[in-house]
């Protein structure tokens, strides 16, 4: 079917306490392998581009990632009779309003460089356009760290304030709201914690659809807990590179002399679309379609 905007799928998520899952794709292949397992789990599932994948499918222009991008999400969710919405994540404005012009069902701000102010006006902004043109926007209060290449982080980790994620509801009107639990960006192991009471008193207080980044790095119980509290988009990125990549160095390594790109890029992309699958069930969201 054609790509959709998943606002009915995420309310009914909130309504049952499941997750849709937002699966990060790089390449091609990548977006074949998550609309693949949606349709084999047969689940809803957003197909979710970084600016920085927007940068390499462009060979460093933006636009042109972004239009690459648009057109296999296009052909991949009409590959399939599932619903496949496609979102760009970790936006500024410009970029939010561009992908939503050329056809993205959803899209991210990341107001984390701007003050509390500043980041509703914008978000209100975007919300305005968003909604003329039938997408959804997710914001953000309180960012969840990312570590550079050094493994230091470019921020502290903070916690979400209740009456901040109240009055940043409030005042845009945001269909998703992510919120800072403690995860940190492209963890390569599931070690951390979330403060799982901080997002009881959150969901107690706004009824805004609530998003958790960071779940590579984040205790498969934890993310479990944070589902039955209220998470109902859970972003994954990580997990799903190193589950492609070694799918493509288990058959480069076997052979050294290969040097077909579709013999480990098939291989690659089976093994994504089984943790994608793996990640559907997880979240609950099997059968959901
Ligand atoms: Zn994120």
């Amino acid at each position: 079917m054609p790509l959709v905007n998943l606002q009915s799928w995420i309310l009914r998520a909130q309504r049952e306490g499941f997750a849709v899952g937002a699966f990060n794709a790089n390449t091609l292949e990548q977006v074949q392998a998550i609309v693949a397992a949606a349709q084999m789990e047969h689940a809803p599932a957003i197909v979710q581009i970084s600016v920085r994948a927007l940068q390499f499918v462009g060979s460093g222009n933006g636009t042109l990632g972004l239009k690459y991008m648009a057109e296999i999400g296009k052909v991949a969710a009409q590959s399939v009779d599932v619903p496949i919405a496609l979102h760009l994540d970790h936006a500024n404005e410009q970029q939010v309003a561009q992908a939503i012009t050329l056809g993205f069902t959803s899209a991210m701000f990341d107001g984390g460089a701007l003050s509390f102010a500043e980041n509703i006006a914008v978000t209100q902004r975007l919300r305005a356009l968003t909604q003329a043109n039938h997408a959804l926007l997710e914001a953000e209060v309180s960012a969840v760290p990312r570590p550079a290449s050094g493994g230091t982080l470019d921020r502290a980790i903070e916690i979400t304030q209740v009456q901040d994620a109240v009055e940043f509801a409030r005042a845009t009107q945001v269909d998703l709201l992510a919120i800072a639990l403690g995860s940190v960006h492209a963890g390569k192991t599931k070690t951390m914690m979330l403060d799982l009471e901080r997002l009881r008193e959150i969901r107690a207080a706004v009824a805004t659809p609530l998003v958790l980044h960071g779940s590579s790095g984040v205790l498969d119980e934890h993310i479990a807990q944070s589902i039955r509290h209220g998470i109902v988009k859970v972003n994954v990125a990580t997990q799903l590179n190193q589950a492609f990549t070694q799918g493509a160095r288990a058959i480069l390594d076997a052979d050294a002399q290969e040097f077909d790109p579709r013999k480990y890029l098939a291989p690659a992309r089976d093994a994504m679309t089984e943790r994608v699958r793996e990640r559907i069930r997880f979240f609950g969201a099997s059968g959901k379609a």
